[in-house]
């Protein structure tokens, strides 16, 4: 088991496959990008494998989330998918992904293997999409997400960050098309986890932000299911069956149930989004270590697991590297 001091279990693993992407998010990359990692520092298709067969096998991961930067740019997802579903026991898979390219790796994703997706869209108004991401690309998102929808690869949820005189005033109207489309949308607050370190606590839309502005047109209860480690809370909306979710990292952090692990594209494990150690795998993996080397690493590095994100303390420190980097 991967178990911390506070006695927290790690048993959802987040891989990030590459840092690289398509899009330039405000709240997560600046417009000229990053400088990309080299090639023969991101780990291989077979190292990641390796990786994820010892968290399923000796370190008890039972759900798997591929992200990034931009999932979907890693040439070798598809058959990294289908060799994580031969593992004993099949771990659930996810992939959190901006959407575009979708229509062309949902139904292969799915006969992968892959259960379900989360589309990012912060936007209804292509205008504004240009803006947000520095990208023309609001109708290849659009045509992922039903892509998604058709390849089964359901619940289709939909991420959704709000930024102030941006798209904050968009949240009810983004509820509206999500439950007509029966995608299940989640707001998530902002973070301080941009390259360019522009995040700020006092211009941020906060989850009670949200919930007041789209109690203006639908009623919200909250849902009686327990919530457990998923870090969104989740309303029914107008009576059910769609829901909503927000997750409010920054208001309403929820450490002290958190059940996850994190590899980045390089090798490194950290255990929290906001940790500022990590712990080298790659260099272990690429000395000869054996699975057991590996799985006591990855317990030790659990082990160090801080209560929290710090967010709240007068000394955080937000980490080196930036969400695109880490693997949201
Ligand atoms: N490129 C993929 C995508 O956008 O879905 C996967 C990686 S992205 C880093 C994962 C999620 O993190 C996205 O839903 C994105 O909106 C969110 N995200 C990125 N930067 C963020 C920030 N500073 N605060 C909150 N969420 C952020
Ligand atoms: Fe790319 Fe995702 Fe970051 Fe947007 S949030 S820039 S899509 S990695």
């Amino acid at each position: 088991m991967l178990i911390d001091t506070y006695g927290r279990v790690a048993t959802d693993l987040r891989v990030s496959l590459t840092d690289r992407c398509n899009l330039r998010c405000a709240y997560c990359m600046p417009e000229e990008g990053l400088q990309w990692l080299a090639k023969p520092d991101l780990l291989t298709d077979d190292e990641i494998v390796r990786l994820i067969r010892v968290a399923v096998t000796d370190l008890g991961i039972t759900e798997v989330r591929f992200t990034g930067g931009e999932p979907l740019l890693r040439p070798g997802l598809v058959g990294i998918v289908e060799r994580c579903a031969a593992l004993t026991a099949r771990p659930q898979m996810s992939l959190t992904t901006n959407g575009i390219g979708l229509t062309r790796t949902a139904t292969a994703l799915k006969a992968a293997g892959l259960d379900r997706v989360n589309v990012s869209l912060d936007t209804l108004r292509p205008d504004v999409f240009k803006t947000l991401t520095r990208r023309d690309r609001h109708h290849d998102v659009l045509d992922g997400l039903r892509a998604a929808r058709e390849a089964g690869l359901n619940p289709v949820k939909v991420n959704t960050v709000l930024m102030p005189g941006l798209n904050d005033d968009e949240a009810p109207d983004l509820l509206a098309w999500a439950v007509e489309h029966d995608y299940e949308l989640r707001f998530i607050e902002q973070m301080p986890l941009d390259a360019q370190h522009g995040w700020k606590r006092d211009g941020m839309i906060t989850a009670g932000d949200i919930l007041t502005s789209l109690r203006t047109r639908f009623s919200l209860t909250p849902e009686a299911e327990e919530r457990g480690a998923a870090p969104a809370e989740r309303w029914l909306v107008d009576g059910g069956p769609h829901r909503v979710g927000v997750i409010a990292s920054v208001t309403r952090p929820f450490c002290g149930a958190c059940d996850r692990t994190r590899l980045t594209a390089d090798g490194q494990i950290r255990t929290c989004l906001f940790a500022q150690e990590e712990t080298d795998l790659r260099g272990a993996l690429r000395s000869g270590a054996p699975d057991e080397e590996i799985a006591r690493i990855w317990k030790v590095a659990m082990w160090g697991k801080k209560a929290g994100s710090g967010l709240d303390d007068p000394a955080f420190l937000q980490p080196e590297r930036p969400m695109s980097a880490i693997g949201g």
